[in-house]
């Protein structure tokens, strides 16, 4: 039999290469001693993503194995860097002592960390949420959805017509799974549209409805679903997402994610949903320029104190409630809480004092906490206590913050025996001994006295010997490998004493122990593993106890989120002068001195408060016309951010407003670009127009800001129009709409339309220059000014002249070629009423006294030879 001679694999790459093949679709990080090492593509990646330093196993061979590892303790810098990528890494750990270890040390994945599944502080940004959604698209039924935070243990899910786009955009959500069945161009129309989020093919079976069912019931360990919401076999899309990501989450740990102790399901009944193209073009989380921070709404009324607030704050925005009593709860806690600064200043001081206890509480469930962090926990309870105590004074004992904080658990006992146990100075991580206070543990303390004892008992046993021996320079050290030794310079090598034993040779130093050096080490040693075990064992039962109580502690995480955001909106209405709404059923809305609570923010003048009054009959469709620059989209923007900011539970930019409670928010800026996607900006108005048509009710609030001029100018009015006539149908829905426009014909409709009142940005002419108002009025404009504006621009001189002269021109064209919208043209299909002429062009004189011609010429009276003649006249006319 011949001998192979080919390269062969060693018996650790063997190893590698089995458990690597059991995670293709992550970078697997293969501990080996101090290191985390990556081998193959896996190095190549780390490498690039992570800027460190490929090298190779073998270098010298033919087959180099591209290799790249980086230190153990050091390793939750490298998997921020990865997972910011958007890497899912499997860590793989010496699953026994290699001391022990007969042969190839075992080893195994002991985690698979993805982007949207990580807990850690550095990863997770704690003014947001950081979730992992599950995508159920129905077939005959509606989309299934459900959001988890692996991080807070947050866990909810519903059921809607929904795109995965617009969840992703309502939500804080940092990966997405679904079925791995999903049909590859499906995922790339996603990818496109959403290039930073990580798209993760999980399990079929996981999606299985009774699969998913059996996951939840394991985990709560309940017999139905009942207590979820869950149980009709109508919410099945919702509870199989449910159960899929928390499926997901728990493959990934591999073990019972410990912090999800709650399922809710969201109604969509009880929420304001905003759409995805609501919440860009109302700038609610990110500027239009796609920003957070300045700009965006949330960046300007949040004044809350916790990251939970922040977060309820965030989820509020993205869907404010719909329930009137609940609105009215919150309007009536801020107004009281306005009225009692130093009650309302105690609370926030102490807020002041409250963490992430939510996230906190989270890692010490999975087991990721440190002793510095533990004793924030600690605080965080006190804190918590403190506010139990303080909220409840005399004239506020029917406040809702006090209702709130009575569901809340007694945490005082926890976190006393928190705060008593860590050390006051306790280190980030437990590898660093000490955490554990003085006085906990008798055995520890014993333990702690033994080696310091012992360390004292070294300096003696230092002095001593340099006595006995001469040498001055002689003195004790320690390694790990060596223990503890004496140390002698090799200039004095020739004084070191009979019963020094030479253990080591450095270049200019030898290393010695002797019996009574050997017998302290044993005692230090042995007295400091204990103590390790000991405030290992103390530190367990501490995260025990978080652990067993982590229900109740996130019970009292969301309401300090409520408490904190009520006073937070309270805050946030003393500073900038908001009032409260008056929030009811009818459908009106009625705003006095309406104002935008972020264009207000960021002028450098003053803001024009603006009236409105919108509602389901005599004010139904306004129609807002005036120059560009005038103001329309600030206004168009401030009516609906005023219905969400009130729907939100908070105060309002206002002097004083009515809000009949909206179901839906729609908004719809024309023509806005939506080139990720692939589709042309206009087809994106239209579909997104008609995604409004279908869905809107009598509740809704329609905002449209210059629909339809992203085609020609017919077709856009057309369109305008015929949508104008669709939200004022007598046999439709007529919910509340405004409609800005540069098409003046629209506001002819007035006279036709019951319901559609015309509105218009006032301006002034003044020596030629146009001064805009801002202020609404009732009335039309006719003019846009857009050579005004452009002026203001700095467009060059010559180019404005041009421009003008061929205004004028136009004018005329308009004026003749467009006829004024009259009652009998709306029976009539549109196409013949607007001469469809093509765009406006430019005509020459020639055309133009040519078109005079035709139209004054009169048919019946003209022979054909004559029309012939006459042909051929206006012919020659236009060719010279
Ligand atoms: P266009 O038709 O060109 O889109 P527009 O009519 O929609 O213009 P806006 O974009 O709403 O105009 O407003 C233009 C600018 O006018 C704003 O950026 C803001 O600086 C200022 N402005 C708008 N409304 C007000 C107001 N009520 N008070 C003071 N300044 C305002």
């Amino acid at each position: 039999m011949s001998k192979s001679n080919g390269p062969k694999l060693t018996p650790m790459l063997t190893q590698y290469l089995d458990i690597k093949s059991q995670h293709p679709g992550s970078l697997l990080l293969f501990r080996m001693g101090d290191f985390y090492e990556t081998f193959f593509e896996d190095a190549k990646v780390l490498s690039e993503v992570a800027g460190v330093t490929l090298t190779s196993r073998d270098a010298r061979s033919d087959h180099p194995v591209p290799l790249a590892g980086v230190p153990y303790h050091s390793i939750d810098t490298y998997l921020t860097r990865l997972l910011r990528a958007g890497i899912t890494v499997a860590i793989c750990e010496q699953v026994e002592d290699p001391a022990q270890a007969k042969g190839l040390v075992k080893r195994a994945v002991v985690e698979v960390i993805s982007p949207g599944t990580a807990t850690a502080p550095e990863l997770v940004d704690s003014a947001s949420g950081h979730f992992c959604l599950a995508w159920v698209p129905g077939k005959n039924e509606l989309d299934g959805w459900a959001l988890l935070d692996a991080s807070t243990g947050e866990f909810r899910c519903g059921q809607e017509q929904a795109t995965l786009e617009s969840l992703c955009q309502r939500h804080a959500v940092r990966e997405v799974i679904v079925r791995e069945s999903t049909d590859s161009a499906t995922i790339r129309t996603w990818q496109s549209a959403m290039p930073h989020m990580v798209i993760s093919l999980a399990n079929d079976a996981w999606f299985h409805p009774a699969f998913a069912r059996q996951t939840i019931l394991d985990h709560f360990e309940v017999a139905n679903l009942t207590a979820f919401g869950l149980e009709d076999s109508d919410r099945t899309p919702a509870a199989t997402a449910a159960g899929a990501v928390l499926r997901y989450l728990g493959s990934l740990i591999l073990k019972k994610p410990a912090q999800v102790t709650s399922l809710r399901f969201a109604s969509r009944a009880d929420r304001l949903v905003l759409d995805e193209e609501t919440l860009r073009n109302l700038e609610i989380f990110r500027t239009f320029r796609g920003e957070t921070g300045e700009g965006s709404l949330i960046h300007h009324i949040d004044e809350t104190l916790t990251a939970m607030g922040r977060r309820l704050l965030e989820q509020r925005l993205a869907e404010a409630l719909t329930n009137l009593d609940q609105i009215n709860l919150w309007h009536s806690g801020i107004d009281s809480a306005l009225q009692d600064r130093p009650w309302r200043e105690n609370l926030r001081s102490i807020l002041r004092k409250i963490g992430d206890l939510e996230r906190l509480a989270a890692r010490a469930a999975s087991g990721r906490i440190g002793p510095s962090a533990l004793r924030q926990v600690g605080f965080s309870l006190t804190a918590l206590h403190s506010l139990q105590v303080a909220a409840p004074e005399k004239e506020h004992q029917r406040h809702p913050i006090v209702g709130w904080l009575s569901e809340v658990a007694d945490f005082e006992e926890l976190s006393e025996i928190i705060l008593q146990r860590i050390s006051e100075d306790a280190p980030a991580t437990v590898r660093k001994p000490g955490f554990i206070a003085d006085g906990v543990h008798p055995e520890l303390d014993q333990c702690r006295a033994i080696s310091n004892d012992s360390k004292s008992f070294l300096a003696g046993l230092q002095k001593q010997e340099r006595e006995r021996t001469g040498i001055s320079t002689l003195k004790v050290g320690f390694n790990r490998v060596f223990g503890y030794y004496f140390e002698v310079t090799k200039k004095h090598l020739d004084k070191v004493p009979d019963n020094f034993e030479q253990k080591q040779t450095l270049v200019n130093a030898c290393r010695f122990h002797t019996p009574e050096l050997k017998q302290a080490e044993t005692t230090i040693l042995e007295a400091e593993e204990k103590a390790d075990g000991l405030e290992t064992e103390i530190f367990q039962e501490l995260i025990t106890l978080i652990t067993n109580q982590l229900g109740s502690i996130h019970v009292a995480c969301q309401q300090i989120a409520k408490v904190d955001l009520l006073l937070g909106f309270a805050e946030s209405a003393e500073k900038n002068q908001y009032c409260r709404p008056d929030c009811n059923d009818s459908l009106e809305l009625s705003i006095k001195a309406g104002r935008h609570p972020v264009v207000e923010q960021l002028l450098d003048h003053d803001f024009i408060a603006n009236d409105t009054l919108c509602d389901g009959t005599d004010h139904q469709v306004l129609v807002l016309t005036g120059p560009n620059m005038g103001g329309k989209s600030t206004y168009l923007r401030q009516v609906a951010l005023i219905t969400l900011m009130a729907q939100a539970g908070g105060f309002v930019p206002a002097q004083s407003a009515s809000i009949g409670i909206a179901d839906r928010i729609f908004t719809r800026v024309g023509a806005s670009d939506n080139l990720a996607r692939g589709e042309s900006t206009f087809y994106m108005e239209m579909s997104e127009t008609a995604n409004i048509l279908h869905q809107m009710s009598r509740r809704s609030l329609v905002i449209l800001d210059e629909i339809g001029r992203g085609t020609s100018t017919y077709d856009g009015l057309s369109l305008a129009w015929a949508i104008t006539e669709f939200l004022n149908n007598p046999a439709g829905p007529r919910p509340r709409s405004v409609f800005a426009t540069h098409y003046h014909q629209l506001t002819e409709l007035e006279n036709e339309l019951p319901g559609l009142v015309n509105l218009r940005l006032e301006v002034k002419e003044w020596e030629g220059k146009i001064i805009f108002l801002h202020s609404v009025g009732p009335g039309r404009s006719d003019k846009s000014y857009g050579i005004h504006v452009a002026r203001l621009a700095g467009l060059p001189e010559t180019v404005l002249q041009r421009a003008q002269d061929i205004l004028s021109s136009l004018s005329v064209v308009d004026q003749r070629d467009l006829p004024a919208l009259r009652p009998a043209d709306r029976e009539l299909p549109i196409n013949p009423v607007i001469p469809n002429a093509g765009q406006l062009s430019l005509f020459r004189e020639a055309e133009r006294d040519a078109l005079d011609a035709l139209h004054d010429l009169d048919l019946e009276k003209i022979s054909p030879m004559d029309a012939f003649m006459w042909l051929a006249k206006i012919k020659k006319q236009m060719d010279d």
